[in-house]
C-alpha cells in the first residue's frame, strides 16, 4: 500500500489528526515528548482507497521541540513515505522549527500537504494565509479536534498519493479454483473420477456457472470446487517426445489459474525430484498449497515410517502445508480433502492489520535484534502487510537484512498467526 508519513512539531496535534484519519482512538492522543509509541503505522481507508500511515511522532529522537530532532523525523519520513503529510499549529504560526522541516521536505522530492490545524471555526482561518511562506503550497486548514476540513485535507492526500497496485484477479465469486497437479502416474485422474463421479448431478445443477470445458466441477465437503485444466486428466494425451514437457507446462499453467492447489504425491514411492519440482512452481507462483499423500492403501507400517522420515527431509521448507493420507482407489479419506483446501485458503488470504503487525514486530525485535553485521546494527523499523493471496510482507528497515533473519520472522508469524497452507513473501526496504 502507499504510505502517508505524517510529521510536525509535538504539540500541533498530529496524533489527533491520525486519530481523526483513522475514525478510531488507537494512537496515543497526547504528544508526550520522548514517548515511544508501541503503534507507528496503521492502516487507513479514505473514499474507498486504502493506505498506510505512518505516525514519524514515534520516532523523535529528542522530542524537546529543537529544529533538528524534528528534521531528522521528517528526513526518515522522506526515505520511507510516499507522501508526507507535515502538520503545523496555525495559532502558533511558522516556528523556527517548522521552517527547517519545511527546508528538508522542499528538497526531499516527495509530495508534500500541508495541514494548517487547530482551525475550529471561520475566525481562525485568518491565521491560514501566512503559512503559505514555508513555500510547501497551499496550507489545508483542519480541526483535527473537530474534524472540521479534514475530508478536504483527505482528498488533497489521495491526489498526491499514487495508487495502490490491484489485489489480483481472484475473489470474483463462484466456487474456488482448485489445481490437481503431480508427477504422472501419482494417481491424478484416478483422483478426479473418485471425486466426480458420484456427484455429477449436483455439479450439473450448479446454476448459473459456466463452466470452462477443460475445467471440472466437483462437490466435496458441502461445497462445490472449480478443479481447473482438467481435460489432460481425463483424456490422457500423449506425446511422441517431451512428455515430461508438456506435463510441467499444463501444470504450471493450471497452478497459475488456480488460487489453491493439491500436489499429489505417490506415498508408496520415495519423494523424488520430479514431485519437487512441482512443489516449488506452486510455492513461486503464490498460490495455496495442500499435500495429498495417495495410494495410502498400498502402505505398509515399514513404508509409513520411512515417508515419515522422507517428510521430514525433503519437505521441510513447506512444514507449514497441510498433508492428507487417501487412497483414490478406495476412497479412503477423500473427504479430508475439503477442510484441508479451507484451512489453506483461508491462510492465503489472511491479513494482520498494521498496528497489530508492528506491536507484534517491535515485541519480537526487542527480543531478537538484528544480530550486529560489520560493527553495524540493522534496525527494524516498521513493517506492511502489502497484500495477501499470497501474504505479502515489507519490512522498512536501516540496513541490509540476513536471510536467516527473515526465515525468522517467518517462522514467527507462522506461530503467532497461522499462514497455514500459504507461502508468504517478505521483502525488504532499505531506508537510511
Ligand atoms: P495420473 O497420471 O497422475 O493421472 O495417474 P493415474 O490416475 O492415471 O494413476 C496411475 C496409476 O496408479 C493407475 O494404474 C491407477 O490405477 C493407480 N492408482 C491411482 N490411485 C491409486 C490408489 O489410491 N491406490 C492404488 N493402489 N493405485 C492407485
Amino acid at each position: 500500500l502507499p504510505v502517508l508519513a505524517v510529521v510536525g512539531r509535538p504539540n500541533v496535534g498530529k496524533s489527533t489528526l491520525v486519530n481523526r484519519v483513522l475514525g478510531r482512538r488507537e494512537a496515543v492522543v497526547q504528544d508526550v515528548p520522548g514517548v515511544t509509541r508501541d503503534r507507528v503505522a496503521y492502516d487507513a481507508l479514505w473514499n474507498g482507497r486504502r493506505f498506510t500511515l505512518v505516525d514519524t511522532g514515534g520516532w523523535e529522537p529528542d522530542a524537546q521541540g529543537r529544529a533538528a530532532a524534528i528534521a531528522d523525523q521528517a528526513r526518515y519520513a522522506m526515505t520511507v513515505a510516499d507522501a508526507v503529510l507535515l502538520v503545523v499549529d496555525a495559532r502558533v504560526g511558522i516556528t523556527e522549527t517548522d521552517a527547517a522541516v519545511a527546508r528538508v521536505l522542499q528538497r526531499g522530492g516527495k509530495p508534500v500537504v500541508l495541514a494548517a490545524n487547530k482551525v475550529d471555526d471561520t475566525k481562525g482561518e485568518a491565521d491560514v494565509a501566512e503559512l503559505w511562506r514555508l513555500g510547501l503550497g497551499e496550507p489545508w486548514p483542519v480541526s483535527a479536534l473537530h474534524g472540521r476540513g479534514s475530508g478536504d485535507l483527505l482528498d488533497k492526500v489521495l491526489e498526491v498519493l499514487p495508487e495502490a497496485p490491484q489485489e489480483g484477479r481472484f475473489g470474483t465469486g463462484g466456487p474456488r479454483r482448485v489445481a490437481l497437479v503431480g508427477r504422472p502416474n501419482v494417481g491424478k485422474s484416478s483422483l478426479l473420477n473418485a471425486v466426480t463421479k458420484e456427484n455429477r448431478a449436483v455439479v450439473d445443477a450448479v446454476a448459473g456457472t459456466t463452466v470452462d470445458p477443460v475445467d471440472s466441477l466437483v462437490e466435496l465437503g458441502d461445497e462445490v470446487w472449480r478443479f481447473v485444466d482438467t481435460a489432460g486428466l481425463r483424456k490422457k494425451v500423449t506425446f511422441a517426445s517431451g512428455a515430461e514437457y508438456y506435463a510441467s507446462l499444463r501444470t504450471a499453467a493450471a497452478i497459475e489459474a488456480a488460487e489453491v492447489a493439491v500436489v499429489l504425491l505417490d506415498a508408496s514411492e520415495p519423494l523424488s525430484e520430479q514431485d519437487q519440482r512441482v512443489i516449488t512452481t506452486v510455492v513461486e507462483t503464490g498460490r495455496a498449497l495442500v499435500l495429498a499423500f495417495n495410494k495410502w492403501d498400498l502402505l505398509d507400517e515399514d513404508r509409513r515410517e520411512l515417508l515419515e522420515r522422507e517428510i521430514d527431509r525433503d519437505l521441510q521448507r513447506i512444514r507449514w502445508a497441510p498433508r492428507v493420507n487417501i487412497s483414490a482407489r478406495t476412497r479412503r479419506a477423500v473427504d479430508k480433502l475439503a477442510p484441508a483446501l479451507r484451512t489453506s485458503l483461508e491462510g492465503w488470504e489472511q491479513r494482520i492489520p498494521t498496528g497489530r503487525l508492528n506491536s507484534w514486530l517491535s515485541e519480537l525485535v526487542a527480543a531478537h535484534p538484528h544480530p550486529v553485521r560489520g560493527g553495524k546494527q540493522t534496525r527494524i523499523l516498521f513493517a506492511t502487510q502489502a497484500g495477501s493471496k499470497p501474504p505479502r510482507f515489507v519490512l522498512f528497515t536501516s540496513g541490509p537484512v540476513d536471510v536467516a533473519y527473515t526465515r525468522y520472522i517467518e517462522r514467527r508469524l507462522r506461530e503467532d498467526y497461522g499462514f497455514a497452507g500459504t507461502p508468504i513473501q517478505i521483502t525488504v526496504r532499505i531506508k537510511e
